[in-house]
């Protein structure tokens, strides 16, 4: 049997055009919706919006030309679901305390779905990565929260990196599911979490494939093919007429080594290759030109600011903090705040179960990087 072909009709979504002093006003709104992009594995400097030299990302790049970026994020560790837990929390490692295989995130704390549902909201995860399962805490708050189910003709698709272990389906099954639940739910006010896996597999199909067939090369296709899926799901929201009511947000939980410190990968280390994750923010209107934060912000950073911007609860316990007034700051041209230091946490046999645990802990103050190994 033939394979699907994912072909994309993108166009940039017709969102009315506004100046920032709109941010201010979105807590007043009652009609506003959350699109939460994540995708595994995305370092920031292989995107087109970065200023990668490869055209690996088109439709993130046109999308952000009237939207915000933030130059420099840090994720909080480079292995999944500790790097999850501090993203849904706003709390460093050593606060979450998920660090180890069998860690989860604990029944009493409280994770931004469980406000937004508390809102009124219609919340769901679709997720491909199994290291945020429900068992290790993460569906809290979900009406809600699958893994999708493989197409029934699967996709042509080439893997890139052959050591990636098996995972069926690819993300196209993730924004098919996506997209159900937003047709069914768009007269409600939703909170959807997408979940996306195939840069992490390397996975792509042969439309993307242009870019070469080394490790790197496979990277890049995968970007390529993830930026289609991402350009299907924004252009089908807008044609729902979801946009012009929703917040949509990008980020990863760790980027991808390429032997930078001598090895590939990631969750072995904390250099710069995996910490350095892009951050992207879409309005429910379009900004006349791209508003660049340059502060160096951070993952825990980005559901304080979600939640700040929307007028809801600020979540129990955070430790990062509300960006709006970093990129009000921005707006008016003002120097980037004096920053803070930035910190991340490895557990590096996280994997083996009888180990004893092996700290890594990073700290960025200004331009330098103190690493420091038990
Ligand atoms: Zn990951």
């Amino acid at each position: 049997m033939a394979g699907l072909v994912l072909s994309v009709d993108v166009r940039l979504p017709s969102r009315p055009e506004r100046s920032i002093d709109a941010l201010a006003e979105l807590r007043n709104r009652d009609d506003l919706n959350v699109i939460f992009i994540l995708v595994d594995t995305l370092r920031a400097d292989h995107l087109g919006v970065y200023g990668y030299e490869r055209d690996t990302s088109p439709f993130l790049d046109q999308m952000t030309a009237s939207g915000v970026g933030f130059a420099d994020v840090q994720c909080q560790s480079t292995w999944t679901k500790s790097s999850m837990a501090s993203l849904w929390l706003g709390a460093y490692p050593a606060r979450t305390g998920v660090l180890r295989h069998s860690h989860a995130i604990p029944e009493a704390a409280t994770l931004p779905a469980e406000i937004l549902s508390d809102a009124g909201f219609r919340t769901v995860g679709i997720w491909r990565n199994g290291w945020v399962a429900n068992n290790f805490g993460f569906a809290q708050g979900f009406d809600v929260y699958y893994r999708p189910q493989p197409a029934r003709a699967a996709l042509e698709v080439r893997r890139g990196n052959p050591s990636a272990h098996p995972l069926l389906g690819t993300d196209y099954d993730a924004t098919e599911a996506a997209l159900e639940f937003l047709r069914s739910y768009r007269n409600d006010r939703v909170f959807l979490y997408v979940h996306y896996m195939d840069v992490h597999q390397y996975l792509y199909d042969e439309q993307s494939g242009h870019f070469g067939t080394d490790y790197k090369d496979a990277y890049d296709n995968a970007i390529h093919w993830t930026d289609r899926n991402l350009g299907r799901l924004i252009t089908a929201a807008d044609e729902l007429g979801l946009l012009e009511r929703s917040i949509v947000v990008l980020a990863s939980d760790h980027g991808e080594a390429f032997y930078e410190h001598g090895g590939e990968g990631h969750a072995r280390n904390l250099y710069g290759e995996v910490t350095q994750t892009p951050l992207l923010l879409w309005l429910p209107f379009r900004l006349k030109q791209e508003l660049v934060v340059e502060s160096r912000v951070e993952n825990v950073d980005i559901w304080p600011t979600l939640l700040d911007l929307l007028g809801l609860p600020a979540l129990p316990g955070a430790q990062g903090r509300s960006l709006v007034p970093l990129m009000q700051a921005a707006a008016r041209g003002e120097e980037p705040a004096p920053e803070r230091p930035s910190d991340a946490q490895l557990d590096r046999t996280w994997g083996q179960v009888d180990a004893r645990p092996l700290p890594l802990v990073s700290v960025i103050r200004g331009d330098l990087r103190l690493l420091w190994s038990q």
